[in-house]
Formats: structure tokens, C-alpha cells, sequence
């Protein structure tokens, strides 16, 4: 009930968001039938779809994905994958070689459209492989509302990636990106991107999805059963059919980007409720590779606990963690992950990012293809916040980020980096990709932390869930909060950081001891300006800070999770040196240095310590 409201207030307060400025977000409902035949993996469906319009725009085409059009010979994700040879994701290839090329005839994706009506009448459309282009009868116009019947048959692909039959691990049926869904439309046009295998972008929508499958199956799937006493798997009371082959499903879920299941004969399932919510569901094949998953139930509570304490409450009443035997990938109140896992921390690891982006893709839907950066890095960070509290590394790290900015600094050197402004299916490089969306993102907020100092950023996090869960942000509405919280110009860093692969590279370059004082000349050597956190430490092991601001802030912080800080004058973004005498003589002294936290993703480390002898 409680949840409900939540989400019920959420709406609401995007409701009077849109009245006030700009901002709007189309929705979507959605009634699907479907009729799946297990024997020879494929299903029809037919679908109603009532699609609100809320922009200021009269639309008079509409498109829908088709995203399994991809899985086949010859298609645009094959000829990509083809085109990156061994530079592109190796789970797509074999020996360098595209999966897709491969795909026999008869286990080619496909999602034929017979038919699509707008109220009552029949539409033309257009198909590119995996965008549907379809021209309305009746223009939709600002604030009102149309109902699309539609037909269609399914063939479920051999298993490449994500969607797909009988994968690696066994799993029968991995049903994600399966039917045919309508496109976001908001400030930035139609989200019309070919599916080649990365990302997806959608409106809000609520489902109401019934699945015929044969009754040996075990479905799991993000939302809500509503009938779990006439199927397999829920309900131990469960009375299924005995005079039909078919058991019939019930799901429902409201206000997600997309619907997801996967379905197994092997299947278990386990729930539990997290206090506070949500109920957890493990969905997955109990066998010897899947041991860990039966240590898992403490360790996701304190998952959520910490999740919801720090970037906001998880807004739905349900989550599932299903295993879909592929990698590992986000859908709306669910994700589907590989089933094996080497120990609990391995699947506590995936478990964590995958189900962080139900803050960072599914109730902070950002367009994952145009700004891969904001979903992949900002649950990369959110990942490594909890999985540092959830398994203490043995040797204490600076901070739970400092892995991941020594891979950008080894990363760095190879001379191959790329914009994490890019559309992430335009990196031609895997690595790269990787490195500009998870790593670059993630540093994005680590800076952002050091910049600011901790409590700001943690601040700028809840707001940024305050007023943008179950909306659609951009980069900007990120960093209006960011500076605001702040009061701090941050501009210029995002657009360094994210639009450039320009480096930070402060060092420390001469010392002069003097009779009372000593005196530091500092020197950027990289092409980012940054404040500079400076400390010394004295013989007697006592810290003392300073902040040395980069005049592009115009303000700085005095504090951070570290410490305090002494101000010290700007340092100006143009000047090379800068030098600060501090009141201390060498034989008072045992270090001097940039940076303690070890935060700063400076990429020549070396020459920012100096220990005094
Ligand atoms: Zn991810």
C-alpha cells in the first residue's frame, strides 16, 4: 500500500513539474496476450497499447522497436559486430568471428508484424530491421490520448546475447526486448536507435501481460504474479490444470521502461521481504554452479538498506533476480544475470550493479544510447559504495573508488580513450566504450566528490532522486543539482571530463626549506584544471589541510569527509605553478602532498607525494 503512494506521489509531482516549465513524459499502457510454443520457440501475440501524448507536439508517426530482428545473418548488429573484429565485445564473437553469422535459418529472431490499427484503422508502416515507422490515421495531438491494436508472430533467437533459447546455461527461454515496444518521444525527439547490442530507451508504461506456455514451465519475470495458485513454482497450494496442456500467466507492473521474463522448467524460486521493501525474488536453476545464490537473501537486505538510505527508497513493491544465463543485464523490476557465480562476493558483485540500475536507468531513466555514462557509471559508483560496505576489502583501500581509478590511469596510457559524450553504439572500440560509459562515469561523481567535498555529492544524489525518480533527466538536470547543492560552478569539469579525454596531472616540483617556514611550488602538468587538496604531515604524525581552489569554482569547500581545510588563494585555470608556504621547518615535517583521499584521477600519481627526510 505504502508503495503505491510513493509512486502515486511521484506521479504526481511530475505531473506538476510539467505544468511548471518544459518537461513532460509521454506514457504507455500496455495489454498483451501471448501464446507461446515451447516445441518450436515461437509465440503469437496481440497487443493493446493506449499511449498518452503529453508533449506541446502533434505527432503523426509513431515508432516501435523490433529489437530481434537483429539476431540474424547479414543483420546491422552482425555487420557491426563483423566491422570491430576482435576490438568489439568478445561475447558476440567466436575466434573474432560475429556469432550472428552464423544463426541457422530456422533460429533466426524475427518479430512479424501482421497487423497494426489506430483506433479501428488499419496503419501503414515502415520497417527498418528494428525500428517500426508508423504513420497515424489520426494525428496525435498535445495531451490526448490513442489506443494501436496489433498482431504479431515471434520466432525466439538463438541465444548471442541477453534475449534469446537454450543459452550456455540451460536456461529455455530468456525473454527481454520481446515485443514490440513504442519508442520514447521527449525534448530530444524519437529515441529511434538501431538495435546492435548495447543499450534501450523507452516511456513509462504499465503492463498487463498474459502468457499461455506449457505447465512444466516456471516463469519469472519483473512484476507481479496475479494468479500464482494456477501456475507452477509460486504457491506450494497450487492447483494447475490437469485438462490442459497450457498453464496461463498473469503479470502485471506499473511505471516501468519494459517488461522482461525468462522461462525454465528447472526453475525455483525463493522470496523474501526486505523490511521497508522490496519482496526479493531468486529465480534461478538450483544446481552446483549456482551455489552461491542460496547465501544471497542478508546480503541483498543490507543491499537495499543501504541502497535506499543513501540514493533514495527503491520505488516499486517487487525486484527479481533471474537467471537468464547471460552476463548481465537491467530490465524493469528485474534483472537477468548469469547463474553461476565462483562465491557470494562474485554474485553479490553483479547482483549489486545490476540491481543499482533500478535507480540509475529504471526510476532515473536517462536515454541510456545518447548518455551511456549517466546509467552505466552512476551504478558502477553505486555498486562501489555498497559492495565496499558489504565486503570489506582485506587491505584497506584510500577509498572504495581507487580500483577503478587506477584501471582509468593503466587505461590512459594505451592511448585509445574516447569521449564518454559519444552515443554508445558509435564507440568502435569495446574497451573504449566500456572506459568512457562504467569507468568515466563512475569517476564523473568520484570528482565530483573530491571537488565538492562528500556531503555535497551525497546531498546532490538525493536531490537528484527527489526530483527526478520515475522521470526522464539529461546531464543538465544533473548538474543543476550538483551546483546548486555546491554553490559552485561546475561547468567546466563536465565538459572536460565528459566531452573531452583531456587529463589531470598535478604534481609537486620543488621544495624549499627554509628557517621558520617551508615553501611548496606545485605544477600542472595535465590539461584539467582541478582544486587542489594539499596536505601535510607533521614529524609527529599529525595532518593538517589545505584547499587551494580553482578560480573556475568560485567558491570552495572547507570541509570534506577527510577533514578540514585551510583556504588558501585561487589558483587560476591559466597559471602552470603555483607556490604556498606553509609554517613548518623541514624537521617538523614527515610528508607533504596532493590529494590524502587518493580521489583525484590524476594520471601521474608518482610526483604528488614527497616524503621529508
Ligand atoms: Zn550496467
Amino acid at each position: 500500500m505504502k508503495k503505491s503512494v510513493a509512486i502515486l506521489f511521484a506521479f504526481i509531482i511530475s505531473q506538476f513539474h510539467a505544468q511548471q516549465g518544459s518537461y513532460y513524459q509521454q506514457s504507455a499502457k500496455y495489454k498483451m496476450d501471448i501464446d507461446v510454443n515451447a516445441e518450436k520457440f515461437t509465440y503469437e501475440g496481440k497487443q493493446t497499447l493506449d499511449y498518452k501524448n503529453n508533449s506541446p507536439d502533434v505527432l503523426d508517426v509513431v515508432y516501435f522497436h523490433l529489437y530481434w530482428n537483429a539476431f540474424k545473418p547479414g543483420s546491422m548488429m552482425d555487420q557491426r559486430v563483423a566491422g570491430q573484429g576482435k576490438n568489439g565485445d568478445s561475447r558476440l564473437q567466436k575466434d573474432g568471428i560475429s556469432r550472428l553469422a552464423s544463426i541457422p535459418k530456422d533460429q533466426e529472431g524475427a518479430q512479424n508484424i501482421h497487423w497494426i490499427r489506430q483506433n479501428g484503422k488499419i496503419l501503414k508502416y515502415e520497417i527498418q530491421e528494428t525500428v517500426m515507422k508508423v504513420y497515424l490515421a489520426e494525428p496525435v495531438k498535445p495531451n490526448s490520448s490513442t489506443t494501436f491494436i496489433l498482431e504479431w508472430d515471434a520466432v525466439i533467437p538463438q541465444q548471442i546475447r541477453r534475449s534469446g533459447r537454450n543459452n550456455r546455461e540451460g536456461v529455455d527461454m530468456t525473454m527481454t526486448q520481446w515485443y514490440p515496444k513504442i519508442a520514447e518521444y521527449d525534448y530530444d525527439g524519437w529515441a529511434t536507435f538501431d538495435y546492435i547490442g548495447r543499450e534501450f530507451h523507452a516511456p513509462f508504461s504499465d503492463f498487463d501481460v498474459t502468457i499461455k506456455i506449457n505447465k512444466d514451465y516456471v516463469i519469472g519475470a519483473g512484476g507481479i504474479l496475479e494468479n500464482p495458485a494456477d501456475v507452477k513454482g509460486y504457491d506450494a497450494n497450487a492447483r494447475i490444470r490437469a485438462d490442459k496442456n497450457k498453464a496461463t500467466w498473469r503479470w502485471t507492473a506499473k511505471n516501468i521502461l519494459d517488461f522482461a521474463w525468462a522461462a525454465d522448467r528447472d526453475y525455483i524460486i525463493k522470496s523474501f521481504e526486505v523490511p521497508q521493501g522490496p519482496k526479493v525474488f531468486l529465480v534461478y536453476q538450483n544446481n552446483d554452479k549456482t551455489k552461491a545464490w542460496e547465501e544471497a537473501q542478508p546480503y541483498l537486505t543490507k543491499y537495499y538498506q543501504l541502497m535506499n538510505a543513501h540514493f533514495g527508497k527503491y520505488a516499486y513493491p517487487t525486484y527479481a533476480f533471474i537467471q537468464g544465463g547471460d552476463g548481465g543485464m537491467e530490465y524493469g523490476m528485474c534483472t537477468m544475470i548469469l547463474g553461476e557465480a565462483k562465491n557470494i562476493e562474485g554474485l553479490m558483485g553483479l547482483m549489486a550493479h545490476e540491481g543499482a540500475h533500478s535507480w540509475y536507468q529504471q526510476m532515473l531513466a536517462t536515454n541510456e544510447p545518447m548518455r551511456p555514462w549517466m546509467d552505466e557509471g552512476f551504478t558502477s559508483y553505486a555498486e562501489g559504495y555498497v559492495m565496499n560496505q558489504l565486503f570489506p576489502p582485506a587491505q584497506k583501500l584510500p577509498n572504495p573508488f581507487f580500483n577503478s581509478i587506477n584501471a582509468y590511469r593503466n587505461f590512459v596510457k594505451k592511448g585509445i580513450e574516447e569521449p564518454a559524450v559519444w552515443l554508445g553504439d558509435h564507440h568502435d572500440n569495446g574497451t573504449s566504450y566500456t572506459y568512457a560509459s562504467y569507468v568515466k562515469g563512475e569517476l564523473y561523481l568520484v570528482e565530483l566528490g573530491y571537488i565538492m567535498g562528500e556531503q555535497n555529492l551525497a546531498e546532490t544524489l538525493k536531490q537528484y532522486y527527489d526530483q527526478w525518480a520515475l522521470k526522464h533527466p539529461s546531464d543538465r538536470d544533473f548538474l543543476h543539482i550538483a551546483q546548486k547543492v555546491s554553490g559552485m560552478d561546475l561547468k567546466w569539469f563536465q565538459n572536460y571530463w565528459i566531452n573531452t579525454t583531456k587529463t589531470i596531472d598535478y604534481g609537486i616540483k620543488d621544495i624549499k626549506y627554509d628557517a621558520k617556514s617551508t615553501t611548496i611550488t606545485l605544477v600542472n602538468n595535465g590539461q584539467v584544471p582541478m582544486p587542489i587538496d594539499f596536505s601535510i604531515m607533521t614529524a609527529d604524525k599529525k595532518i593538517f589541510n589545505y584547499q587551494i581552489p580553482m578560480n573556475m569554482t568560485h567558491t570552495w569547500k572547507t570541509k570534506d569527509a577527510y577533514g578540514d581545510f585551510k583556504t588558501m588563494p585561487y589558483w587560476p585555470w591559466t597559471q602552470k605553478e603555483y607556490t604556498l608556504t606553509v609554517p613548518y621547518t623541514k624537521s617538523q615535517l614527515s610528508m607533504v602532498g596532493i590529494d590524502i583521499s587518493q580521489r583525484l584521477a590524476d594520471v601521474n600519481p608518482d610526483d604528488n607525494f614527497v616524503e621529508v627526510k
